[in-house]
């Protein structure tokens, strides 16, 4: 038996048929769509990358992007300033900064800059600690999606035991929030945990978020577990190609879990879908509109 394929780019797909309805209805209500603001700077082309992506799908669910590009030598107060202007802007509900910034920016000051309200990568200190109380928050997308697709497989997760490996802001630690929050049993591991392969092989659920290709294998899985795989890793083949593999060692994993999502495919898409969502749930908000429901 090998495990079932969770299949992130159909969810994902559906995800944003959804968000393009409601964000329709929105724009016949509120009598504007949904906006979300972009701010790219420097020329990193991954960043590059994932803005143009980012922006691409705004425009797909018929919601309204401003992007704004600026120099790698932007300062400090120049970019806290464009913040301030989109924090203003009432055609603009969701404000993303995409990371890394340049050295001479302070990212945790532009961070804290932004309004708690618009803040749809869900970074802000004030969306952080909501989270961390259990009360309701915008969350980072990536973790989200995550959640979205083990809830899918899964339905509840009271009481699962769920390893989370990896403990970045981004990624690790809004992840096992979350799942505190579904009342999963809930292990954090990162670079100076001991015996990781003895603790993921106690887990019903194990997420894989570090960065390093294909390290936990398959003889670390517990059979019929499910595995959900956030690393994105490029490697060149002997044929010297570049594949992208994940943090799991999917062509083991997959001979004894359960259920496992694949790289690319999986993970990946859940994470834009996710920002549509989040900048369709501050529109409502900002505007005195009832939450869409469903989502
Ligand atoms: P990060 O580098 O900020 O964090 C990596 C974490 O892994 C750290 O907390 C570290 O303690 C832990 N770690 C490192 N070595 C380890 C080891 N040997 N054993 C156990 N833990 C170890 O990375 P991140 O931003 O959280 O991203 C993790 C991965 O997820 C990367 O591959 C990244 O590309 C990918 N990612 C994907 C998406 C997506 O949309 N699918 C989004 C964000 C990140």
């Amino acid at each position: 038996m090998t495990a079932r394929r969770i299949d992130g780019k159909a969810a994902a797909a559906e995800l944003r048929e959804r968000v393009a309805r409601s964000a329709a209805e929105f724009e016949r209500r509120a009598g504007r769509p949904p906006g979300l603001a972009t701010v790219l700077v420097g020329e990193d082309p991954a960043s590059a990358v994932y803005v143009r992506m980012k922006g691409k799908a705004t425009a797909e669910a018929g919601m309204a992007g401003f992007a704004h590009h600026l120099p790698d030598t932007v300062s400090q107060a120049e970019l806290l300033e464009l913040v301030e202007e989109l924090n203003r802007d009432e055609r603009v509900d969701g404000i993303l900064v995409q990371l890394p910034l340049p050295a001479q920016v302070d990212s945790a000051r532009v961070i804290a800059a932004l309004d708690p309200a618009k803040d749809v990568d869900g970074f802000h200190p004030i969306n952080v600690g909501r989270l961390a109380a259990g009360l309701d928050a915008l969350v980072p997308c990536t973790p989200l999606g995550c959640l979205y697709l083990l809830k899918a497989e899964l339905g509840s997760l009271a009481g699962l035991d769920s390893v989370v490996i990896g403990r970045s802001n981004i990624v690790g630690k809004p992840m096992a929030a979350l799942l505190v929050a579904e009342s999963a049993t809930v292990t954090i591991a990162h670079s100076k945990s001991r015996d990781l392969p003895e603790i993921v092989r106690r887990a019903d659920v194990v997420i894989a978020a570090v960065g390093r290709p294909e390290m936990v294998r398959g003889e670390w899985i517990k059979p019929g577990a499910t595995v959900i795989d956030v690393g994105i890793n490029r490697i060149s083949s002997a044929d010297g190609k570049v594949r992208l593999v994940g943090d799991v060692a999917f062509d083991e994993a997959v001979q004894v879990a359960g259920a496992i999502t694949p790289v690319p495919g999986g993970v990946g898409p859940m994470t834009i879908a996710m920002l549509l969502r989040n900048t369709l749930v501050t529109a409502h908000r900002r505007a005195g509109l009832p939450e869409p429901e469903g989502f």
